[in-house]
């Protein structure tokens, strides 16, 4: 068995109100390297919360957070943000790039927030880039500036963007909710390549076909998190 990379112990969320909200109700998981597990539940359940503790942009009101071991709420403010840019890379559905910086630069700016890789020169931080973007078949488009791209190429330079720093997990909030169902299906067909390279993925979703198409679903309502059984 593989070690956990995310260990949830009794975490739950509470938004302080008025009125109070509990988000996310105690729980527990587990999830391990190398899995790809979906996180589906209807809007309003608490999908965003788990992404947001799981993403450490969020403390759990109660409860422990261990990442690949670590217990998160030991850390101070710079040491967790130190170490959501190390091992955490993010996809959201809206890709969130800039848009005058070429989709090479793009990813090259990640490498500036995780200071493991802090040390290396322009020149590195471009040919890790481009090899990241190579990754994910965009090698030929290093150039371009997102207004000028797709938004299947965008979300592909953003995954390339989340992996250049070799993070542990790989966190995408609806990654094909912007995109049209070729676009999207060859999103998932890179996510599912990737996957089986290795990478640990937690991908949250509306869409049922989305989520079955993962080893392991994860279903929250209304703030309770459970497993579902495989079919
Ligand atoms: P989802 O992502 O599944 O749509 P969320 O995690 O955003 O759900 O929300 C879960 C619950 O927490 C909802 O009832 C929502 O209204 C509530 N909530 C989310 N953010 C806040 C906040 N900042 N303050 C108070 N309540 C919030």
């Amino acid at each position: 068995m593989t070690a956990p990379v995310i260990e949830f112990r009794g975490v739950a969320l509470d938004y302080p109100g008025p009125p109070p909200v509990t988000a996310l109700k105690p729980c527990d998981l587990e999830i391990r390297q190398g899995e790809y597990v979906t996180v589906v539940g209807p809007s309003g359940s608490g999908k965003s919360t788990f992404l947001n503790l799981a993403g450490l942009l969020d403390l759990p009101s109660r409860g422990r957070y261990l990442l690949d071991g670590i217990d998160t709420a030991e850390l101070a403010d710079g040491a967790r943000t130190a170490l959501r840019g190390r091992r955490i890379g993010f996809v959201f559905q809206s890709f969130h790039l800039l848009p005058h910086r070429s989709a090479a630069e793009n990813v090259a700016l990640a490498m500036l927030y995780a200071p493991a890789q802090g040390h290396l020169g322009a020149a590195d931080r471009r040919a890790r880039a481009e090899a990241a973007l190579a990754e994910v078949g965009l090698a030929h488009r290093a150039g371009a500036l997102p207004s000028r791209m797709s938004g299947g190429e965008r979300q592909r330079v953003a995954i390339a963007r989340a992996l250049v720093n070799r993070p542990s997990l790989l966190l995408c909030d609806e990654p094909t909710g912007n995109l049209d169902s070729a676009t999207a299906e060859s999103v998932l067909a890179l996510l599912e390549t990737l996957h089986a390279g290795g990478l640990t993925i937690v991908l949250i979703t509306h869409d049922q076909q989305v989520a079955a198409r993962a080893g392991r679903t994860v279903l929250i309502r209304d703030g309770v998190l459970r497993e579902v059984a495989a079919v």
